[in-house]
């Protein structure tokens, strides 16, 4: 085991500042807090050697204490609120990520492994699954990704036959979070004859299904379970069947636009605490007679993470505050994910710089960010997969067309007396989408 610096009450303090920002509300600001003087009074100082055993330890944790409950949709099946507070979601991840990795990914993996269910779920699945996801007595995990299907989608060869009342899937998936140690895995899969992101529906395996086994366990840079998986004639009721036929990729991207914004929030913890410890480091780090913060390209680098962090921030919690007033956030999500990812790699990498030599010693506080952070950057959506999806949202928004002059004054309101837009669609509320067969549709 590894022993590394607990993040200091004071710096957590100065990092909430911009709890004061106009996105957040009261709840959040005292939520904020409150996860913060957990996170430092409940999670470890020592990297686990045994990682099942740390994430299984970690989800009991956040359920017994309640935190699960902001993971889930649905105050009858154990959730906070009816609907999946952004806000909340994202600032837990934040805390959580500048604390300890493993206890974001234990806490975001409760969410977005259950999030088809949350949002499309019927009654009885969610009422089978739900409350113990939100009480961490089952760990769920997001199958989607495939050897030969990561950002295209589309070319998903996993199959679900119906045949009688079941469906039968074969097929492999691959990086699965929680691979392994999953007591059900949301499933997407093949069901239609139509190619592309087309034909595609969501399903619940049980972890303990004899057609479901894992093949391959997956070591990566920042260690958490992951899996390859394998369906062999994989018999499940229809009724565990989420949300309507063909509908499967609709249901993913639906379920990411929540918790991409979510994994922005994650980078941004990260930066966080890279920025904290490369500050607390050049304040004391003696060098040509002053201190390392003393000498102007310190400075330089200072300005330029801390501006960042900010300007992370800012995407953040402004797709975040959107979502929760009910828009369509697939834009504002990626250009926060892409942003507070790339951002965070940066801030990071020149944390590790102020450190020198130190910086990269295995299991040290930085060198751990270095690890974490890098698969931000190609889960969920690779950046060159939201660089195509913001694009795409550009050139079908209305505002793509030559706009007539605003206003003197326009740009100063900018957009607080805007009304939401009845035209864009809100997230639930899936009808059929012309734009899924478009050429960036098919990626994730
Ligand atoms: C740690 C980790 C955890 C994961 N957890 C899960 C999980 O729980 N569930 C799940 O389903 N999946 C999971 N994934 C899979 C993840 O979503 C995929 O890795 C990701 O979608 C990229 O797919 P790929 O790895 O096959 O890379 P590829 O699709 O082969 O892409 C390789 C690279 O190509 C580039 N690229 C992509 N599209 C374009 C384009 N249009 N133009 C130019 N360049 C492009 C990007 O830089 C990308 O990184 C996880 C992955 C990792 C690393």
């Amino acid at each position: 085991m590894a022993i590394i610096t607990k993040s200091s009450e004071q710096e957590t303090q100065n990092a909430g500042d911009y709890l004061a920002w106009p996105f957040f509300e009261t709840h959040h600001q005292e939520l904020a807090k409150n996860i913060n003087q957990w996170a430092i009074h409940e999670l470890g100082d020592l990297q686990p050697d045994d990682i099942d055993e740390a994430c299984r330890v970690l989800v009991k944790q956040l359920g017994d204490d309640n935190w699960l409950r902001y993971a889930i949709a649905g105050i009858e099946y154990g959730g906070f609120s009816a609907q999946i507070d952004t806000r909340t979601l994202c600032l837990i991840r934040e805390t959580l990520a500048r604390h300890d990795g493993l206890a974001d990914f234990a806490f975001a993996m409760q969410g977005l492994g259950a999030g088809a269910i949350s949002l499309f779920g019927t009654k009885m699945q969610r009422e089978n699954y739900l409350p113990k996801v939100a009480t961490g007595r089952a760990i769920p995990a997001f199958a989607l990704s495939e050897p030969e299907a990561g950002s295209d989608v589309g070319a998903l060869q996993c199959t679900a036959s119906f045949v009688g009342e079941h469906y039968v899937l074969n097929g492999e998936k691959t990086w699965i979070s929680n691979g392994g140690i999953a007591d059900f895995y949301v499933v997407f899969a093949r069901t239609g004859e139509n190619l592309g992101s087309r034909g595609i529906s969501a399903f619940i395996v049980d972890g303990d299904n004899p057609g479901l086994s894992v093949t391959e366990r997956i070591d990566v840079m920042a260690p958490h379970p992951l899996a390859r998986i394998k369906f062999t004639h994989c018999r499940i009721h229809a009724s565990q069947r989420i949300g309507e036929v063909n509908q499967g990729f609709k249901i993913a991207m639906a379920t990411l636009d929540v918790f991409r914004t979510s994994v922005a929030a994650a980078a941004l913890g990260f930066a966080r605490r890279a920025f904290d410890e490369a500050l607390r480091h050049v304040k004391q780090r003696q060098m040509f007679g002053k201190t390392l913060a003393d000498l102007q390209l310190t400075q330089a680098k200072l300005a330029m993470m801390a501006t960042g962090i900010d300007a992370a921030a800012l995407l953040t919690y402004r797709a975040a505050w959107l979502r929760d007033q009910g828009h369509r956030v697939t834009k504002e999500a990626a250009m926060a994910k892409m942003t507070a990812t790339e951002t965070a790699q940066q801030v990071i990498d020149a944390a590790v710089q102020l450190f020198g030599g130190a910086g990269v010693v295995s299991d040290s506080p930085v060198e751990r960010l270095y690890r974490e952070i890098r698969a931000l950057r190609i889960y969920e959506g690779a950046t060159e997969v939201q660089q195509l999806i913001i694009a795409r949202e550009l050139l079908q928004e209305p505002s793509y067309k030559p706009q007539p002059e605003l206003p003197a004054g326009a740009a100063e309101t900018g957009n607080a007396d805007r009304k939401p837009d009845p035209k864009i669609e809100i997230r639930l509320d899936i009808k059929p989408d012309p734009t899924v067969e478009s050429s960036t549709a098919g990626q994730v």
